[in-house]
């Protein structure tokens, strides 16, 4: 049997990774329904290893069906690169998603989960790490082991400078700033004053965009914070207007849920998120 215990922070991160069988509960997450087969128990207990605080329980029997392959599972494809999620949740970020893009040209990190050294061998084996993009100062992680575990180089915005002063790289001012042909850094003040999207590809691309957007499930929309902006709402709402000419195929969140538009459907979609806001 799966369940919940005390230590739940409500993050969210098990309910977005599988909501077949978790779900939130009000102040703690909840299991929705018990796995009843073998995949579906691999899905139960790779939450329950994203999860960053070990809340989730399940009997030894269970844990034993762990699959040997685990995070980071795939998620995503585009023509420049995969992407996959990391699982292995920071409690120091809240349960944010990292990601993974793998490709020819050197894997990416956007954001970081906490240090866990299964994943850090899974990682060598698809090809190591050449960068780590940090969104903004909340999702920083164990960003320096894993920046010296593969001497990776991260970037970082100065206006979040001092949430990772070591690292390699910060991106200055408003300007988008292309690292190389197929990654965009893409400022977006507001969440924070050093938010920034990274987008991989410029057509039907893949927009990683931190704590800036995420989407909501049971509404279908894509949500601009108010409640969980720590700077300047105000200037958020600016930086959503300067991603409606993008073509997004995927928005990858820090927080919240990731979603897949249609062609065309993301212009719409930030409209309708636009018209709210400003109500
Ligand atoms: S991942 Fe863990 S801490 Fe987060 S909501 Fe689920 S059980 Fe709670």
């Amino acid at each position: 049997m799966f369940r919940i215990n005390s230590r739940c922070i409500s993050c969210g991160t098990c309910w977005q990774f599988d909501p077949a069988h978790f779900a939130s509960g009000g102040d703690t997450a909840v299991v929705r329904e018990q796995p009843e087969d073998r995949p579906a128990l691999h899905q139960a207990l790779l939450a329950l290893e994203a999860c960053p605080v070990a809340a989730i329980v399940a009997s030894p029997e269970q844990r034993r069906e762990r699959p040997a392959s685990g995070f980071p599972v795939a998620v995503a494809h585009h023509p420049c690169g995969e992407v996959l999620y990391c699982g292995w949740a920071s409690k120091r970020s809240f349960g944010a998603c990292s990601w993974l893009i793998r490709r020819p040209e050197g894997n990416v990190l956007v954001d970081v989960p906490r240090w866990s050294a299964p994943l850090a061998r899974r990682i060598k084996t698809l090809g190591g790490l050449a960068l780590i993009v940090l969104t903004h100062r909340d999702d920083v992680a164990d960003h320096d082991k894993w920046a010296r575990a593969f001497g990776a180089e991260r970037w970082i915005h100065a206006a979040d400078a001092d949430a990772a002063p070591d690292a390699e790289r910060q991106l200055e001012g408003e300007a988008v700033l292309p690292i190389d042909e197929a990654l965009r850094l893409i400022p977006t003040p507001g969440h924070t004053a050093g938010s920034m999207c990274l987008q991989l590809g410029q057509q039907r691309s893949v927009l990683f965009s931190g704590d800036h957007l995420w989407w909501n499930r049971e509404q279908q929309v894509v949500v601009a914070s108010e409640r969980y902006c720590w700077w300047d709402f105000q200037r958020q709402i600016q930086s959503v207007k300067a991603l409606l000419d993008l073509d997004v195929a995927w928005l990858l969140p820090g927080h919240g849920h990731r979603h897949a538009f249609a062609e065309g459907a993301w212009r719409a979609a930030l409209e309708q998120t636009l018209a709210w806001v400003q109500r």
